[in-house]
């Protein structure tokens, strides 16, 4: 396969890292992730919106517009032949001789396979673990994701999909999904302390009477029906948290039904 790096479009194996970088040394970094679809990056707009936003807070220098990333995306699409799969956009700290301060940053664009849920998931819900914690600076899409993959030895023992965060009785998200909650018909989802996800938006079309606030953990544990979204699980009932059952322990008809309209709008992007 292909990859973009720094400048060019070359073989991945030829792409390489400074080990001074401060992406490695401090974690420091940004990155964002989407899906192809028949040859179609699906909702890029907004993630490119967001990858240019994240670079912005981070004080990190994109030398490339939205417009050429674009392009540079389209590119990479036609060299690797990537018809379905995911693409990995990755903005480094850049090399410091203080370890500290960011510098010019190295931007890799690349491929890789899609690792969506099983089937069966979506038939019976999954299961996460609540976990007491609130990511740093969680609207912006950092390389730091060293707590998830820490703790996922854990959630991995005990059966669980993910974990669910929360800080003094109030939720955020998931490590690496956005957390819908339905009670009485009613659809809400939280604001504060989450990465603003791209399916989240699609969500809050689909579904624009969506309460936009905070969330108790109670709440949630009393939920009809409780969803996760992100780019690879779309939209992923949620049937068990913490030994709680949620509802009656089945995906719920909201859920179902989001997830069948979201699929639905995606179908009618990729054969336009
Ligand atoms: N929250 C976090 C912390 C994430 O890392 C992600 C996705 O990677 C999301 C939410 C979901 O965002 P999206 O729907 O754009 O994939």
């Amino acid at each position: 396969p292909f990859c973009f790096s720094i400048d060019k479009i070359i073989p991945s194996t030829e792409a390489s890292l400074h080990p001074m970088d401060i992406g490695l040394i401090r974690g420091y970094g940004i990155f964002d992730f989407f899906r192809t679809s028949n040859y179609t990056p699906l909702f890029l707009s907004d993630y490119l919106d967001r990858f240019v936003r994240s670079a912005e807070k981070t004080h990190l220098y994109l030398p490339y517009s939205k417009e050429e990333l674009a392009q540079i995306i389209h590119d990479l699409i036609q060299r690797n032949d990537l018809e379905f799969g995911g693409i990995r956009m990755v903005l480094t700290g850049g090399v410091s001789a203080n370890h500290f301060s960011p510098t010019q940053g190295k931007l890799f664009i690349f491929c890789e396979d899609l690792d969506f849920p099983s089937p069966a998931k979506y038939e019976s819900g999954v299961k996460l673990l609540a976990v007491e914690h609130i990511r740093a600076i969680a609207d912006i899409k950092t390389t730091n994701y060293a707590f998830p993959v820490w703790h996922s030895a854990i959630w991995k023992k005990e059966g669980a999909e993910d974990v669910l965060y929360h800080l003094n009785g109030t939720i955020s998200e998931s490590s690496r999904s956005n957390i819908f909650v339905i009670k009485d018909n009613k659809i809400a989802t939280p604001d504060k302390h989450i990465l603003h996800g791209i399916t989240r938006k699609r969500v809050l079309e689909l579904a624009p009477a969506t309460e936009v606030r905070e969330i108790s953990l109670e709440e949630v544990l009393d939920a009809d029906e409780v969803f996760m979204t992100s780019t690879t699980k779309k939209i992923l009932p949620i049937t068990q948290i913490e030994g709680h059952k949620i509802g009656n322990g089945k995906p719920g008809p909201i859920t179902e039904n989001l997830l069948k309209e979201f699929l639905e709008m995606e179908k009618s992007i990729i054969q336009s």
